[in-house]
Order: structure tokens, then sequence, then C-alpha cells
């Protein structure tokens, strides 16, 4: 395991909510970070079908793009009676002609549950694997994970994507509602950082 050395940082991401997201968990590493939209750099194209395989496709083109180690994140919703759709597909499940809207992808997942009666709890997981590559062609990667179940209707205005209809178990709010310190403490994203931080900053 290669561990990270360097001061500086680009996040592999032009997605506003898991920038918020990841900077809020780097923050205490003291390292400079910058975004791959901040550096101009385009979003390179996704065509692998695992979480992995597209975390690492982001954080290598941005570190060889921008000759820094760069944070990825490739992240989405399984929901078991969709048998783990959209899973990696996620964000497509949300865009149109005019941007993403998550709304429509909310109402649209909700919909296919109630088609098929799915039974009660209507079981899923978030998912979310950073890839931290380094300019010369290394990476590591890492998995997290939280389980929970879908609620309708859409409840809160706090993350984004698929947070107002995710409940975490254990938890009385969704992620939509829940103060964002929470969220950062039990998320996908929480899950897989843990793990980065001790492999990689420790
Ligand atoms: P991608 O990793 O850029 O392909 O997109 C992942 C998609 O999964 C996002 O656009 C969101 O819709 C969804 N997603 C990932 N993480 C979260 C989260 O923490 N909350 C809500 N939705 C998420």
């Amino acid at each position: 395991m290669r561990r990270f050395t360097e001061d500086k940082l680009v996040i592999a991401s032009h997605n506003a909510g898991k920038l918020v997201e990841i900077a809020s968990l780097l923050e205490p590493f003291g390292i400079t970070v910058t975004s791959a939209g901040d550096l101009g750099l385009e979003e390179p194209v996704e065509d692998q079908d695992t979480f992995a395989g597209n975390a690492r496709i982001k954080a290598h083109f941005a570190a060889k793009a921008s000759g820094l180690p760069a944070l990825s994140d490739d992240s989405g919703i399984t929901v078991d009676a969709l048998n783990g759709a959209p899973g990696v597909y996620t964000a497509d499940w949300a865009e149109t002609p005019n941007g993403r809207d998550f709304p429509m992808a909310m109402t649209k997942v909700w919909g296919l549950l109630e088609d098929k009666n799915a039974a009660e709890p209507r079981t899923a997981a978030f998912n979310c694997t950073l890839c931290l590559a380094w300019p010369d062609g290394h990476d590591e990667v890492f998995e997290g994970c939280v389980e929970g179940r879908l609620v309708w209707p859409m409840k809160g205005d706090e993350g984004f994507g698929f947070d107002p209809i995710f409940l975490p178990n254990g938890e009385t709010q969704t992620f939509g509602e829940m103060d964002p310190k929470r969220k950062k403490l039990i998320s996908h994203r929480a899950d897989a950082f843990t793990k980065l931080v001790a492999g990689c900053f420790a």
C-alpha cells in the first residue's frame, strides 16, 4: 500500500455534492485540495460496469492531466428488488436533455418498486469506491457501503442525488433530512474514506 506523502491533491469529480463531502472529509489532513473543475479538466468517459473500474478511470485521468495525485469517487445506489439497479448507472438514470433531474430519477425508482409491488422494507445500499491515483500510474482503491431502505415521499433538502429517499438502518431521518455532520460519520463515502485514511494517510 502506498502512503500519501504529498501536500496537494485533486478531487477528480465535477459533482458539487461529492466535492463538498470529500473536501470536508479531507479537511483534517491539511492537504491543499483543488478539483478537476477548478483545473478545467474534462470529464472522462466512464465506460466500465463496476464502481472500481469507473473510479480508476476518473482518478487516473485527473492525475495524468494535472501531474498531481487525484482522488475520485464512483458511487451509486443499489436497490435489492431491482436486482441492484440503478447501481453504477445511478447518475445516468437522472440524465435529461437539460441536465440531471434527481426528483425524476427517484420517482422512476419508486415507480418501478410500486409496479412490481415490491415487499417492504424496500432494502437498498449506497456504495462508494474511492480511488487514489498518482501521476506515475499507481493507484489504491477502497470500497464503502451503507445499508438501509427506500422510503416515499422524498424528504429533506440536505445532501444530493438520492438522499431524500434513503433511510439508513438504525436512523430516523433520510440522508436528505439528516444533519450533514451525521451523514459524514455514517455514509458509504465515510466508510470508504476511513479505509483510505488507514491505508494511505496513517
Ligand atoms: P457517479 O459516481 O458520478 O457515476 O454518480 C453517482 C451517483 O450516485 C450520483 O450522481 C448520485 O445520484 C448517487 N449518489 C452517490 N453518492 C450519493 C450520496 O451520498 N447521496 C445521494 N446520492 C448519491
